[in-house]
């Protein structure tokens, strides 16, 4: 009997050449060169998607954002298939001073 959670799963970039094989469950993540170093969720393979970074917008001031490879800020990475999205969402990081 094979264990379902023990299964092999393997993973691809649609923005880069990374790959992987895992077994059980979780999920698979890699700094992604075709998002600019980005911390990026891999996809199981034969899902069509599409991998994007959103940029922050607005004035980021003080904060402590996360910025990809060419110094852009970012908000999140989007997973975008044909039956849902998922996100990876970089809150900022606040910072407070002892005196
Ligand atoms: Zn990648």
């Amino acid at each position: 009997m094979t264990r379902i959670l023990d299964a092999e799963r393997r993973w691809s970039c649609p923005n880069c050449t990374a790959t992987a094989v895992t077994r059980g469950p979780g999920d698979r993540f890699h700094a992604c060169t075709g998002l600019a170093g980005l911390l990026t969720p891999m996809v199981l393979d034969g899902v069509r998607c599409e991998v994007r970074a959103v940029l922050r917008e607005d004035y980021v001031g003080g904060e402590d954002v996360r910025h990809d490879g060419d110094g852009r800020p970012v908000m999140a990475v989007t997973v975008t298939r044909d039956d849902g999205q998922d996100r990876v969402v970089y809150a900022p990081t606040a910072h407070v001073r002892r005196s």
